[in-house]
């Protein structure tokens, strides 16, 4: 071969691979599956004035609308309708928007505390609240409050057996950032027109949600090596409602499509039942690693004693 023909080659090869690197499909984001689920109706945290109620459920619905996320269940504790018609109004507005309800327990009982009695007459308690708001549709879905389910096996046993018998599915949660925590600090940083302590707010709020799916997708891998169908948990906070638009922006950026509570677990992973007394209980990933006794990954801190002393 002579120079001439050579470099000729060797230019044809190096395109030919420039080609390659072009048209080579880069590997496939995973997406993952996650279900969208909302505690404590109708109230949960302080709100700044004159935010109401009904205003934090129509705002979180707007949202979930606008951003193509399927029929939210939104779980009751109807001890804190409380004859407030605000209140009332937040189960009416869920429900009329085509959104279900479930059971979260008439006064947001914790097992723990309670007789297996003493919790099932507190589902039984919040059922007359279910069923004139939701007639035939399916709001036979118990989340645990505190996600305690019986810190000892008798009770949960108990318990489980009581949810069996009477058409009971456990809405179980695989996705939890702590949401809960930010709604109290913001209402006193709003009060206060504190704008440094609401930006914080903010950035905080998004960075433990990204943190803690990534958690959660670890134990996911290490539990079931696959991102299982996910459930996330939320309440119906004021800064809940603030913050939702980018929370399912940032959720839409980290591979996550939205889809509805039945559908979600109907994943097998959601038949398996850690059978343990378990204190603390957790999400399903949270109680799965803790009774096979595995090696929990690094757990990225969360900023609860900042969120406590903000704006105070
Ligand atoms: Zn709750």
């Amino acid at each position: 071969m002579n120079i001439n023909r050579f470099a000729y080659f060797a230019c044809a090869l190096s395109l030919a691979l420039l080609a390659c690197v072009f048209v080579w499909p880069s590997p496939a984001q995973e997406r993952a599956q996650v279900a969208i689920t909302v505690d404590d109706l109708p109230s949960h945290g302080d709100l700044p004035s004159p935010m109401k109620r009904s205003d934090v459920a129509k705002s979180m619905i707007a949202t979930f609308k606008a951003k193509g996320v399927p029929a939210v269940y939104g779980f009751v504790n109807a001890k804190n309708i409380a004859g407030d018609e605000d209140k009332a109004d937040v189960l009416k507005i869920w429900v009329n928007a085509g959104f279900p309800l479930g059971n979260h327990t008439f006064s947001h009982i914790d097992i723990n505390t309670a007789t297996p009695e003493a919790f099932e007459a507190e589902i039984a308690g919040n059922e007359p609240t279910l069923q004139a708001l939701m007639g035939s549709k399916d709001w036979h879905w118990l989340r645990y409050p505190f996600l305690h389910e019986g810190d000892t096996l008798e009770k949960r046993h108990a318990v489980r057996t009581y949810l069996h018998e009477h058409g009971y599915k456990v809405a179980q949660v695989t996705l939890d950032f702590g949401d809960y925590a930010w709604n109290v600090p913001y209402a006193r940083c709003a009060e206060k027109h504190d704008t440094p302590g609401m930006e914080w707010l903010k950035s905080s709020y998004l960075a433990t949600a990204a943190d803690s799916f990534a958690l959660d997708r670890k134990l996911s891998a290490m539990l079931f090596g696959r991102d299982i169908k996910y459930v996330l948990l939320m309440h119906i906070g004021g800064f809940d409602s603030v913050m939702l638009p980018e929370l399912l922006d940032l959720m839409k950026k980290e591979g996550f499509d939205f889809v509805t509570l039945p559908d979600a677990e109907k994943d097998p992973a959601y038949e398996s039942d850690p059978d343990a007394s378990l204190t603390h209980g957790g999400t399903l990933l949270e109680q799965l690693i803790e009774s096979k006794h595995m090696k929990y990954p690094p757990v990225p801190e969360r900023p609860m004693q900042k969120l406590d002393a903000l704006c105070r």
